[in-house]
């Protein structure tokens, strides 16, 4: 049973979601920075005990902790509100324990209040997939009513699909997976195929939301003049060699996307509950929390997986 430290609250755990995150880490991509480990940075629950002078949260509110867990406040980037560059930031899940487990920890500043009209499950992909497809969303510079590409399409696509559609985007999604295509159809696609198959028009913006390097000349050749490609994974394999032209001239722009602000988080939140968004989850019991993430691994998930506590 953890303690929450002065600042934090804990909560009861209800349901959190598992994330291609909690994969990295339990398969050694990310550095293991502690060992044993509680992985899960999407957690939704109640706060059931305040920390020392922490004041935010009552018993009983229901919550939400992603995956930036804590920031200096005091570096460089701090000041410069890009606290998603922190010299000195924690991770749920990472550098700390998450909620793949009954209780969980976190500063009050930095976790979440929750639209009500969210479900438990239906909440926990918003914390993480959504967060970060969202700023993904804002590094990819698409203008409203833009033309969007998607390549991989699984938790965090399937949620900025709706945001971009909201914003009257045309979006396109090139993914290899048939049942994942059907899915982005159902949600508004202008059209879906595989990766490298020619497109029916130029892109704004692209996203490539796969952890697979090979995909971003994919992304940079099917890019209109000036066209901006954001990078929405933590981890991804090389980049293979790419030629200048037609990948990078003409002013196209690779951008990366490196955790969040909490303004990010609190941006999407509040667009969530406006659309609504409506996010596609299957639940796992705790106790399948292995199952949950081979089934990441295999892309057989429809969208967003979430483990279910009682
Ligand atoms: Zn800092
Ligand atoms: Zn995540």
């Amino acid at each position: 049973m953890p303690e929450p430290d002065a600042g934090e609250v804990r909560v009861r755990v209800r349901a959190c979601g598992a994330c291609r995150t909690d994969l990295h880490v339990a398969e050694g991509e990310l550095a293991q920075l502690r060992s044993p480990l509680i992985p899960g940075h999407q957690v939704v629950g109640t706060v059931d005990s305040l920390g020392r002078g922490a004041t935010r949260f009552g018993i009983g509110d229901r919550i939400g902790i992603a995956w930036l867990r804590s920031t200096c406040g005091r570096c460089r980037f701090c000041l410069a509100s890009r606290e998603n560059l922190c010299e000195r930031s924690t991770y749920t899940g990472w550098t700390h324990d998450g909620g793949y487990a009954e209780y969980a920890c976190v500063p009050e500043a930095f976790a979440y209040a929750l639209p009500s009209m969210f479900e438990d499950a239906e909440a926990t992909p918003l914390l993480c997939a959504g967060i970060i497809g969202y700023r993904a969303l804002r590094r990819s510079q698409v203008p409203r009513g833009g033309r969007l590409g998607l390549y991989g399409f699984g938790s965090s696509a399937h949620i900025t699909l709706q945001v971009a559609r909201h914003w009257g985007c045309a979006v396109y999604v090139a993914t290899r997976e048939p049942d994942r295509r059907r899915l982005a159809l159902d949600l508004g696609a202008s059209w879906a195929g595989a990766p490298g198959d020619a497109l029916p028009a130029k892109l704004d913006a692209a996203i490539v939301f796969a952890p697979a390097g090979a995909l971003v000349p994919v992304a940079l050749r099917d890019l209109d003049k000036g066209g901006t490609v954001a990078l929405a994974g933590i981890h991804m394999t090389d980049l293979p060699a790419m030629a200048y032209e037609p990948h990078l001239f003409w002013e196209k722009t690779v951008q990366s996307v490196t955790a969040n602000t909490r303004e990010d988080g609190e941006a999407l939140l509040a667009e969530a509950a406006a659309i609504p968004l409506r996010p596609r989850v299957t639940r796992y019991r705790l106790e399948e929390a292995n199952r949950a993430l081979a089934d990441i691994k295999s892309s057989t998930v429809e969208a967003s997986a979430v483990l279910m506590l009682d």
